[in-house]
């Protein structure tokens, strides 16, 4: 049976022009440095979001990994998000392979990180203290809805670490959703950032992988971090000239998913029983719960779903994610609105 997937834009598939361009890679030894598919990919990432150099990891995780490791040492603190996916969502990797401290604040509604928050946050010179290294943003931002920040606000927050000797790493997952939203070029989102992630996987739709960037010398020390984690790959050229295609043909046409993400809200926020999240949604993601009087829990509206052919995100006791992606067309949009009322009939 094929589902309409909405549970994550993680599900896609490489597309055929991928995986033709992967057939055909022209690949090297990357450990060696001479892969000239993954050297392109890199050259082309850093320049999308204005970085001297990339890297190429294996998942979005080890990027963020990679990068707090090349930011701080042992016992260095982070100031993070309390719903950041690097706190969240990857298994406390900085602590438990870094010996990185993490200082957790309360982001705003909107996945921002107040700089009174921020200021607050900052360790004094003092021996009972950890020293405060790095800021980690998100955008957009996953947990908050898939909201994103603005280039001033990123600004501003760079403005303001720079001062304090502080650097900023962003984890930007899906930075060009943020900026399709915005219309505005990647790397007005990225300006002043020390370093940055994207994902290649996730609405872009290569199978696997993503790109750090930032400057020659911090994606040299990145480099050898990558190796120290077992992230030095070979012949991977064969991914990343899916991850060229991405850059090439996939970032253009987010604006489409945005739409479509539009359109299921509408036709959801007319289901008696579904309550959507104000202002849902941002970018390719609608969150909504389950109304008071509605006597089933998620899990069990989903497995209904799932029976009418369409998965959902379950994401508490009554509350889904749904996000749209590439893999899903206007009538997927259609056939999930008319399960949903169905499930809750
Ligand atoms: C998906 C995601 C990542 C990386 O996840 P991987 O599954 O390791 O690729 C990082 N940050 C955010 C915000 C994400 O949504």
């Amino acid at each position: 049976m094929d589902y309409v997937d909405l549970r994550s834009d993680t599900v896609t598939h490489p597309t055929p022009e991928m995986r033709e361009a992967m057939a055909k890679a022209v690949v090297g030894d990357d450990v060696y440095g001479e892969d000239p598919t993954v050297n392109r990919l890199q050259e082309m990432a850093a320049a999308m979001v204005g970085q001297e150099a990339g890297l190429f990891v294996p998942s979005g995780t080890m990027g963020n990994l990679t990068a707090i490791l090349a930011h701080c040492g042992r016992g260095d603190e982070i100031i993070v998000g309390k719903r950041a996916h690097t706190f969240l969502y990857e298994a406390g990797g900085v602590s438990a392979l870094g010996g990185v401290h993490s200082n957790q604040i309360m982001e705003q509604p909107d996945g921002s990180l107040a700089l009174e928050d921020i200021q607050a946050a900052i360790r004094a010179d003092d021996v009972h203290q950890p020293v405060t290294r790095l800021i980690c943003l998100e955008n957009t931002h996953n947990r908050c809805g898939g909201t994103f920040q603005t280039p001033a606000y990123t600004r501003r927050v760079c403005d303001f670490a720079h001062e304090r000797g502080l650097k900023v790493h962003l984890d930007g997952a899906r930075l060009f959703n943020a900026a399709t939203a915005q219309g505005v070029p990647a790397r007005d989102l990225t300006e002043g950032v020390d370093s940055v992630t994207f994902c290649l996987s996730k609405g872009l739709c290569a199978p696997v992988g993503s790109v750090l960037c930032g400057s020659r010398e911090f994606i040299a020390r990145a480099r050898r971090i990558r190796k120290q984690l077992g992230g030095g790959m070979r012949q991977v050229g064969v991914l990343a000239a899916a991850g060229i295609v991405a850059l090439e043909k996939m970032v253009g046409r987010l604006g489409e998913d945005h739409a479509r993400a539009r359109r299921l809200a509408e036709g959801l926020r007319a289901i008696r029983g579904l309550v959507l999240d104000e202002g849902t949604p941002a970018t390719n993601m609608v969150f909504l719960s389950l109304a008071e009087e509605v006597p089933f829990t998620a899990r069990e509206v989903a497995e209904k779903m799932k029976s009418l052919g369409v998965l959902v995100g379950v994401v508490g006791e009554r509350r889904f994610r749904l996000v749209t992606h590439y893999w899903v067309d206007d009538e997927g949009v259609e056939k999930a609105i008319e399960a949903f009322q169905e499930a809750l009939a």
